[in-house]
């Protein structure tokens, strides 16, 4: 018999980071250029291939909640994943880590899988966040670590699926 999994993922951090255009880039393979300041979660879900299971991904994005300090606990609840995203050319995104990761631990599965996304790597000739500085951050906080561009697409896909991989080698 063949079976497979449901995984919800969530995506966080600071507004502007990227985390919509992520999800766009992965579920779509296309990227938005502007600035659509959206309120209300959205949803992505595509299906991706783990040790040749198939797993489907139901991805929510917070679509703007951020800035209000209003993401629910619906929003955390039952998530096995979560990409933690800064912009790597704008530090105040790295320095809320803190914040997102404590909301995280608070509001969320302890078991959920965290992947540090150091997004917005196509413009690294501006970046003010080093990888070593981020490497060390994930290290701290035992997490993995993923340089990505939602623009080129560079390792969006790659994100996703090292989280799921990292799921199913857990259960
Ligand atoms: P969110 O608020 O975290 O969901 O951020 P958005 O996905 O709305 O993106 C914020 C802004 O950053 C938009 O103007 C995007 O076009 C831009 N952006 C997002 N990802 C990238 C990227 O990888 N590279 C570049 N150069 N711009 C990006």
């Amino acid at each position: 018999m063949s079976y497979s999994f449901l995984f919800k993922y969530i995506i966080i951090g600071d507004t502007a980071v990227g985390k919509s255009c992520l999800l766009l880039q992965f579920t779509d393979k296309r990227f938005r250029s502007d600035h659509d300041l959206t309120i209300g979660v959205e949803f992505g879900a595509k299906a991706i291939l783990v040790n040749g299971k198939a797993i489907h991904l139901q991805i929510w994005d917070t679509a703007g909640q951020e800035s209000f300090r209003s993401i629910t606990r619906a929003y955390y609840r039952g998530a096995v994943g979560a990409l933690l995203v800064f912009d790597m050319t704008r530090r105040s995104s790295f320095a809320s880590l803190h914040k997102w990761l404590e909301e995280t631990r608070n509001n969320g599965n302890p078991e959920m899988v965290i992947l540090l996304v150091a997004n917005k790597c196509d413009l690294d000739s501006e970046r003010t966040v080093t990888r070593e500085e981020a490497l060390e951050f994930a290290e701290a906080n035992q997490l993995q670590y993923i340089e990505t561009s939602a623009k080129t697409g560079v390792n969006v896909e790659e994100a996703f699926t090292i989280v799921g991989r990292e799921i199913v080698n857990r259960i």
